[in-house]
């Protein structure tokens, strides 16, 4: 685990961390404040809140509580705490919201793809159908009164690779507000929230080396969450297959979009429903976006960069269409 030291600039006071957890690399930059002790403490607390959520939470961690649930699915309920009990719960009802599109239960599917990716082949169709028969989000069952989640069916698991980073991202603002912070840039491996004043955040080029930007938006107070087949993904034959799978066929979602960046308050609801619209694509996606009140910029197949009506003003397109 790499962990750069604490650093700070003297000449504007600002404090960062940039670390290793939640499987990406994580960054916070704490740019004003009220008081520098504080916010110095704020930024300790949040870098260890994200990295209790990674102990917590992660299915690559054995000891894990969704790697013991993962465990016992079809064999009765575990013990689990107040975080996964929350996303667990919270996932079930982006779930049900997006029709299944987000569905954490999507973990039997990306194991089978993991295998294969790292073999350089595509699994059968037989597999991929024995996966995706296990894929329900329904299946997750909670007992709010005794804390507890169960995994209905044997072979079930789940994973919150598509929300648990909103959620710390979340957290790790609300620790930065309650420590002072009156402006800072929290990026936890591309989920961004701004404190504070206007922020631009650039919206990557699928194909382009990362840092490179089709286009960014100004971000004052909010947070900006992105889904895209460039973050992971493997080729054979010419055919890319990438990390974010649709629960409906058990392949790589291919509803014609490189990528949806979604804008609002709650980093949590946009890593869950930028999962969920990247599945379905724009025009099926175009409705959840607006009942949940967010802006969308969407990079679809041929390239071509369109947003949301809210984002007119905000929105610089820097790289042409084609
Ligand atoms: P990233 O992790 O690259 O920021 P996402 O938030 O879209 O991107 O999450 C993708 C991760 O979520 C995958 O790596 C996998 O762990 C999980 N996942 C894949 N497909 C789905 C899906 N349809 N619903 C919920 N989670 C998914
Ligand atoms: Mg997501």
């Amino acid at each position: 685990m790499q962990k750069l030291p604490d650093q700070t600039n003297q000449n504007t006071g600002a404090i960062e961390t940039v670390f290793t957890s939640l499987g990406t690399t994580n960054r916070i930059q704490v740019l004003s404040y009220r008081d520098r002790t504080a916010a110095k403490a704020a930024l300790k607390r949040a870098e260890a809140r994200v990295r209790e959520l990674h102990d917590n939470l992660s299915v690559f961690q054995p000891e894990s509580e969704l790697s013991l649930l993962n465990a016992s699915a079809g064999c009765g309920g575990v013990p689990v705490g107040k975080d996964a009990f929350a996303l667990l719960s919270e996932s079930r009802r982006y779930s049900a919201m997006s029709g299944g599109a987000f569905s954490i239960t999507t973990r039997a599917l990306s194991a089978l793809w993991e295998i294969h990716a790292r073999c350089g082949t595509v699994p059968l169709r037989s597999e991929v159908e024995h996966a995706r028969a296990l894929v329900d989000d329904q299946d997750i069952l909670l007992d709010q009164e005794a804390q507890t989640a169960e995994l209905r069916r044997f072979g079930q698991s789940v994973d919150l690779g598509g929300i648990a980073k909103g959620f710390a991202a979340d957290e790790v603002r609300n620790i930065l507000l309650d420590g002072g912070v009156t402006e800072a840039l929290i990026n936890l491996g591309g989920t961004i929230c701004v404190i504070g004043g206007v922020k631009h955040v650039g919206i990557q080029h699928p194909d382009s080396v990362t840092g490179i930007a089709m286009g960014r938006i100004s971000l004052t107070d909010a947070c900006a969450v992105t889904s895209g087949d460039y973050e992971r993904f493997y080729e054979v034959d010419g055919t890319r297959y990438h990390h974010i799978l649709d629960p409906r066929t058990g392949y790589p979602a291919a509803s014609g979009l490189r990528s949806v960046t979604l804008i609002g308050q709650s980093a949590l609801a946009l890593d869950a429903l930028s999962t969920a619209v990247f599945v379905l694509g724009a025009e099926a996606g175009l409705p959840l976006i607006r009942k949940a009140g967010l802006e969308a910029v969407f990079v679809t197949n041929d390239m071509n960069v369109f947003c949301s009506e809210g984002l007119r003003g905000s929105f610089e397109l820097l790289v042409s269409a084609p």
